[in-house]
């Protein structure tokens, strides 16, 4: 029998807000436990939330980024539940009324055509604090610096049909919050974090799947695998003509496998109600396009303007557009270099190896230098294999492309009297291979060249090269 996979998301991406949601305390990461909160966080009885105007600009932006309907009249709401990460008893969040409603986006995996994907919906909420929990010991710590944290959670509709989609989808969210630098990305840290729920159907039957809700993946090669696994799992149940149960289920991710955590109900009873607190969040039009009025270039339209503006591949302009960061080491390095496909398979090749795009901002190199280091290849000054070893050294010290070629004497050898007496050297040792060249092996030349290659280090310019062996043979 043949299956069919569907495959939802929710996406959590913390707000890159100085301070908490509903209170001053700062948001910064890795502070020493419990040091960040005050009595509105630590759920005091009588404290009263203040809405953070910044979480609303920042969930404004990502709606119209996502092309999602905004409600001019939203509200907060209490969700229900007792753990003893979360002080109040409840999570202030959204329920009927959310922020965003009915966005999309545009995901490309490899070899299928663009698709869209819904997101149902994007609302606002605070983040609970953290279990700390010590093997040794028989008990357990809570740090609430994460408690109040704001966060964005955005949820798809159930419209991915593979693991590859939905890791294009998260990193098409990825790339999106992080152009508009509403959300570091850090998904290390969980500051982008996502669960993801996956069922499978037989081809021809309409209605879905039973779900597993999928937790605890820390990066996209996580998810993918994650993904990967119970794709696997469920087709086997299936297979046996057993049947799935709705559970959620942890990725371990040292054993490469998934565990069931708890099996779910259908719904969980929150007791859902409008926060009395808090007043609706009205959203008037002049906000709506102030907010309008700071969004970037996002990734997808830059990334048409980079294939159709500088002749690139639509796989190449992809790469270069993952990030925002990255995309404008590219325009910056193009302004001292024009050959953009030049420049995007160095940048591919050399760089990304070493820098990804969500690090580009760590690399030594600056785009004038990479530029000058290409410009030198343009006009023969070192060779393009010779261009790379440079590269390699600027990323190791930062210096100047110019400097290390004049340190390390790597200049390219273009001087016809400096290589001529080389390439008589080379003819003279080896009369076997002059002989098989002019009988007419003409594939010879390379092992010339290659001799003379050896002798430079490299650093003979090659169409010179093959001019003075062709000379000395008299062609
Ligand atoms: P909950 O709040 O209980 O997690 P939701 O109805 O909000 O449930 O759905 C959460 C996510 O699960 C959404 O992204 C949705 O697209 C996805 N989803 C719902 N039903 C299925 C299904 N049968 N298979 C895969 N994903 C699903
Ligand atoms: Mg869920
Ligand atoms: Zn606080």
């Amino acid at each position: 029998m043949e299956f069919e996979t569907v495959i939802g998301l929710e996406i959590h991406a913390q707000m890159k807000t100085k301070s908490k949601i509903f209170c001053g305390c700062s948001t910064e990461f890795g502070a020493p436990p419990n040091t960040q909160t005050c009595p509105i966080c630590l759920a005091m009885p009588g404290t009263l939330p203040v809405l953070n105007r910044k979480v609303v600009e920042s969930a404004i932006k990502l709606g119209l980024a996502t092309e999602s309907t905004l409600n001019r009249d939203n509200r907060f709401a209490r969700k229900n539940y007792f753990y003893p990460d979360i002080s109040k008893g409840y999570q202030i969040s959204q329920f009927e009324l959310p922020i965003c409603e009915h966005g999309r986006v545009e995901i490309e995996v490899e070899g299928q055509s663009p698709k869209t994907i819904g997101i149902t919906r994007i609302h606002m909420e605070e983040d609970a604090g953290k279990l700390v929990h010590d093997d040794r010991e028989p008990v357990s710590y809570v740090d609430l610096n994460r408690a109040g944290t704001p966060l964005l959670e955005i949820v798809s509709e159930p419209d991915l049909r593979s693991p590859e989609e939905a890791v294009a989808y998260l990193k098409k969210l990825h790339a999106i919050v992080r152009y508009l630098d509403i959300c570091d990305g850090n998904m290390q840290e969980g500051s982008f974090r996502c669960d993801a729920n996956i069922s499978l159907r037989p081809r021809d039957q309409k209605e879905y799947g039973v779900r597993i809700e999928l937790k605890n993946m820390n990066s996209f090669r996580n998810v993918q695998m994650a993904l990967e696994y119970e794709e696997r799992r469920q087709r086997d149940i299936l297979l046996e003509s057993g049947q799935v149960v709705q559970q959620t289920r942890l990725w371990d991710a040292d054993r490469c496998r998934s565990e069931s955590m708890r099996d779910k109900e259908d719904a969980h009873d929150y007791r859902y109600f409008p926060e009395p607190d808090l007043i609706p969040v009205v959203l008037d039009e002049d906000w709506i396009e102030r907010m309008r009025a700071e969004l970037p270039e996002l990734p997808d339209k830059r990334r048409r303007r980079f294939a159709s503006q500088f002749g690139l591949t639509d796989y190449d302009a992809a790469i270069l557009t993952a990030s925002r960061e990255l995309a404008d080491f590219f325009e910056t390095s193009l302004r001292d270099f024009a050959n953009a496909k030049k420049l995007a398979n160095f940048i591919g090749t050399e760089l990304l190896r070493d820098y990804g795009p969500e690090r580009i901002g760590e690399c030594p190199v600056k785009p004038g230098q990479l530029a000058r280091l290409l410009t030198m290849t343009e006009e023969g000054a070192i060779s393009g294999k010779i261009a790379k070893t440079v590269f390699g050294e600027m990323l190791a010290c930062g210096a100047d492309p110019e400097a290390i070629v004049k340190a390390k004497g790597l200049v390219q050898m273009s001087d016809e009297g400096q290589l001529i007496a080389l390439v008589r050297e080379i003819l003279a040792a080896n009369p076997d291979q002059v002989q098989q060249f002019r009988e007419g092996k003409a594939k010879v030349m390379g092992f010339f060249v290659g001799q003379l290659m050896q002798k430079t280090k490299g650093q003979a310019n090659p169409q010179l090269a093959n001019k003075l062996f062709q000379q000395e043979l008299g062609l």
